[in-house]
């Protein structure tokens, strides 16, 4: 493969996952709000707080690629988010509302392990080690978020919602 093509490509992932941040700044608040278990409610604050960061992390990138960070409509997150909405607006018990908080969250987290794995492989192959080592930390913060979801589903969430 052409590097200039794969640059291009970085590039254009990078605008996504931007697009992708910013519009969990937005949901994150609303999902807290919606959750009941004081544990869930921290957790979605707190990975609120490290979603700025990764923000701030692109911004970065950005900067080492010299680029305008610039977000292009990330249309996944768009979905991911519009389901995270419809649960939020549904009519269900506490219980079964935060399991399913959890799995739209995971859902979220999924997506961004694999957008950060996928960047930071291209970004060692076009030679960028400081945006590898970058990349890198945010996705160790999104996969350290999704077990922390799991453990909180499996510590007894879940378990309420049957
Ligand atoms: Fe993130
Ligand atoms: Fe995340």
């Amino acid at each position: 493969m052409e590097m200039d093509t794969l640059q291009e490509m970085f590039i254009d992932e990078l605008k996504d996952v931007l697009s992708a941040e910013k519009q969990l700044t937005k949901a994150l608040p609303k999902m807290a709000k919606a959750a009941t278990d004081p544990k869930l409610k921290t957790a979605f604050e707190d990975h609120l707080e490290q979603t700025k960061g990764h923000i701030e992390r692109l911004e970065q990138v950005f900067e080492i690629v010299e680029k305008k960070p610039i977000a292009k409509t990330c249309k996944a997150m768009q979905g991911l988010v519009e389901e995270g909405s419809e649960i939020i607006e549904e009519d269900m018990s506490e219980e079964v509302k935060d399991a399913a908080l959890i799995a739209a969250a995971q859902k979220v987290e999924h997506y961004e392990i694999a957008t950060y794995g996928t960047l930071a492989t291209w970004a060692k192959l076009l030679g960028m080690k400081n945006a590898e080592k970058i990349l890198r930390m945010t996705l160790k913060e999104e996969g350290d978020t999704d077990h922390k979801l799991t453990q909180l589903a499996e510590s007894g969430i879940n378990v309420a919602a049957a």
